[in-house]
């Protein structure tokens, strides 16, 4: 086999400008890979975050690295081999990991002829329903997006808060207002201190609110243990559990343990990371970032072992160049998607 590689930048403009507690975004820098058997495709994508140190630029660095491994091994069945020697290529860079692993799971699945879900023997009914994020937006507009939204299907609405606090009381309490039969889930960033967070909780609490995910920053375990155990509703750890090495570290400082594979590197390790947390006993939901079909639908094919989905990353896009896996009703439904791997190809 000779196995071809080739990678793609693209700058994915949002439908809605999202704003989170320590930033804003109207783009979606992804970079798209695909690697060829000469009959076959698989098809990945990096959707770098900041955050953890990685732009479109540090991707489009290190992808000829990363790609030369796969190109070496040339084989997309050797998953284990592929990921030890990309871990000892260079360390971290885990988006731009996750472009080149997720080509292979796709090329991998593609060659075999089944779903990558079912290659995994995983259950397409246990797919959670998946929340819609809602960026930071003042009250009134929350509100009115937060209605159209569940009108058009979506059941759980993901808000963004972790900025003045009594701001943030004022978007929930709107949003709660204006779809009191919604399933209403949060998400700070890490944008409190743990004062704040738990006094937050309470009136989260009072207004229904499922749970509140990184009320601390990432580093601060010993914080989101605290708002953990004086807090009102359950707590998810997001930054501060990247990948299933951490999460020994937060288990019994949280409820909840989040899941992206561009925190972790590729499709397996976000079933590790997900597998780690059910093993210590914590809830999971898998997540993303603002991203693309051709990264996300990895991720939803790993979905069936989570208790929750965030899973919305294609739809805040104001058009996604890949199709993945259909929605239903909010739903993304693995069972009716008709095409092997990951499911991914080019609208
Ligand atoms: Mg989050």
């Amino acid at each position: 086999m000779t196995l071809e590689t080739e990678f793609e930048r693209y700058e994915l403009p949002l439908a809605e400008t999202f704003r989170i507690s320590r930033e804003t975004t109207q783009i979606a820098e992804t970079v798209v890979v695909r690697v060829s058997d000469g009959e076959n495709e698989g098809i990945g994508a990096a959707a770098p975050s900041r955050y953890y140190g990685e732009t479109a630029e540090t991707v489009v660095e290190i992808l000829p690295d990363l790609l030369a491994v796969v190109e070496d091994v040339d084989d997309p069945h050797a998953a284990q081999r592929v990921e030890r020697r990309l871990e000892n290529t260079v360390k971290g860079n885990t988006a731009a990991k996750s472009a080149a692993t997720t080509a292979l799971a796709d090329l991998a699945g593609t060659r075999l002829g089944v779903p990558l879900y079912r290659q995994w023997g995983l259950d397409p009914d246990a797919v959670p329903v998946t929340s819609y994020s809602m960026g930071v937006e003042v009250p009134e507009t929350m509100a009115e997006r937060a209605r159209d939204r569940v009108d058009s299907g979506f059941k759980i609405l993901k808000l963004k808060i972790g900025t003045d606090s009594e701001a943030d009381r004022e978007r929930v309490a709107a949003v709660r207002e204006a779809v009191p039969e919604a399933t209403i889930r949060v998400d700070a960033n890490g944008g409190y201190d743990v004062e704040t967070a738990v006094e937050v909780s309470g009136w989260l609490a009072d207004l229904g609110v499922e749970f509140l995910e990184q009320p601390v920053p990432g580093g601060n375990l010993e914080g989101l243990r605290e708002v953990h155990e004086r807090g009102a509703i359950p707590v998810a750890a997001d930054e501060s559990c990247v990948d299933a090495g951490d999460v020994p570290g937060v288990a019994g400082t949280c409820d909840i343990v989040v899941g992206k594979i561009a925190k972790c590197g590729s499709p397996w390790a976000l079933r590790r990371q997900l597998e780690t947390a059910t093993a210590h006993g914590l809830e999971t939901m898998v997540g993303c970032m603002v991203e693309s079909n051709a990264s996300l639908a990895a991720a939803v094919h790993c979905s069936p072992l989570a208790d929750y989905a965030d899973l919305d990353g294609s739809l805040l896009l104001a058009e996604d160049p890949f199709v993945g896996v259909p929605f239903v009703d909010g739903r993304p439904n693995l069972a009716d998607l008709d095409r092997p791997g990951t499911g991914v190809r080019e609208q």
